[in-house]
């Protein structure tokens, strides 16, 4: 392997880090194999354990690991992507701390850049709810919690205790229903153990699904399980119902009921990034990138994608595999492994 090839990945997520940590073994000293990575944040995030962060139970530094520590044979650079120029093989990128710009060059891209939250355009709704993508919108919705039990706890208005104590979680898959089983749980305890003038009786939680299950990663049997699960603890799951609207105080559902609430957290739904959405390359109606059965490009054998960015349909059901850290994971070993045979020749 006398030239040297240049490895591109983007994104430090499930996807990126795990072709990272792959190809590193496989090229392990490999002198003619360069690797670099680039991620907007210098650390990875265990998504999955984000609600815990929101509930407090545990510490943003337990769910995330440095990059650069991952990185044992790789150029790291904190950075927003900016654009991609698949012909010309170039990614621009946007240094976090200056602004400044640099172009990177490849023989290999790895696109792993994940998904964006999804508003559907309504500016409502992203206005006043919060979210649960990073860290920060962890911490954000534990600071809230607090705030609306430290207020509940001093006022006597009956109808205000109440909208203080209602939270509403839109959106049933991972992240909403994780988010609501943490929240659930912190409310209820705190007010048990270290609130008892808000009273029990004035906490409601709901969860807003818009299919008749929640969890439709795991399918009808696991999500409808789950949903039993959750009424038991005290969620008011509302099935086959969408979010419409949202003010300062309400939440607004389209079979015409108004949650009156002062806490909306929205996870209903991903969407992808403009940046991947406006390659000029094959797309599924969502801006996924549509792959091969190698995971590559159709227009492009050099440029693998995967994760939630990626359209990946499983062969067997002719379905698109859904977004979820356990799918980027299995493809990241798929694409680490063709990457090296098409490398090597292996
Ligand atoms: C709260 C929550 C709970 C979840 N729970 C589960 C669960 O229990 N089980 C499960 O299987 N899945 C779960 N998921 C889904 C899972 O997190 C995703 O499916 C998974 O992270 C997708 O992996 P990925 O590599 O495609 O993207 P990500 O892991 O999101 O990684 C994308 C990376 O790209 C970086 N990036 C994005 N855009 C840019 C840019 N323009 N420039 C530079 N860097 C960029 C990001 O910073 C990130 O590091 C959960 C998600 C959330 C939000």
């Amino acid at each position: 392997m006398p030239q040297i090839k240049k490895i591109l990945i983007l994104g430090g997520g499930f996807g990126g880090i795990n072709v990272l940590k792959t190809i590193q073994n496989k090229f392990k000293n490999e002198p003619n194999i360069r690797i670099s990575i680039v991620s907007k944040d210098n650390y990875f995030l265990y998504t999955p354990m984000l609600p815990q962060v929101s509930s407090g139970l545990i510490h943003p530094s337990d769910i995330t690991i440095p990059i650069r520590k991952l990185c044992k044979q790789a150029e790291f650079y904190q950075a927003s992507i900016s654009s991609m120029d698949l012909e010309q093989k170039l990614v621009t990128i946007t240094r976090t701390f200056d602004g400044k710009v640099r172009a990177l060059d490849y023989d290999y891209l790895i696109i792993a850049l994940g998904s964006n939250t999804n508003f559907f355009d309504n500016k409502n709704i992203e206005e006043h709810s919060f979210v649960i993508k990073t860290v920060e919108d962890a911490i954000a919705i534990h600071d809230q919690i607090i705030h609306m039990l430290e207020s509940a706890a001093q006022t006597s208005d009956v109808d205000f205790k109440k909208k203080l104590m209602t939270f509403t979680v839109v959106g049933s898959g991972f992240a909403g229903v994780e988010t609501m089983g943490e929240i659930n749980y912190l409310v209820r305890e705190s007010v048990k153990n270290f609130y008892p003038s808000i009273g029990e009786e004035n906490i409601s939680m709901n969860l807003v699904a818009s299919e008749e299950f929640i969890l439709p990663e795991l399918g009808p049997k696991l999500g409808k399980d789950a949903g039993k699960y959750l009424r038991k603890a005290g969620v008011n799951v509302i099935t086959n119902t969408k979010a419409v609207d949202a003010g300062e105080d309400f939440a607004q559902l389209d079979n015409g009921e108004k949650i009156p609430c002062m806490t909306l957290i929205w996870a209903a739904g991903v969407v992808i990034d403009p940046i991947i959405s406006s390659l000029k390359c094959k797309h599924g109606k969502s801006g996924k990138l549509k792959v091969g059965k190698y995971l590559r490009l159709t227009e492009y054998e050099n440029i693998f994608a995967l994760g939630d960015c990626a359209l990946i349909t499983n062969p067997s059901t002719g379905e698109a595999y859904p977004p979820t850290a356990q799918n980027s994971i299995h493809q990241s070993a798929t694409v680490a492994n063709n990457l090296y045979s098409m490398i090597t020749g292996k």
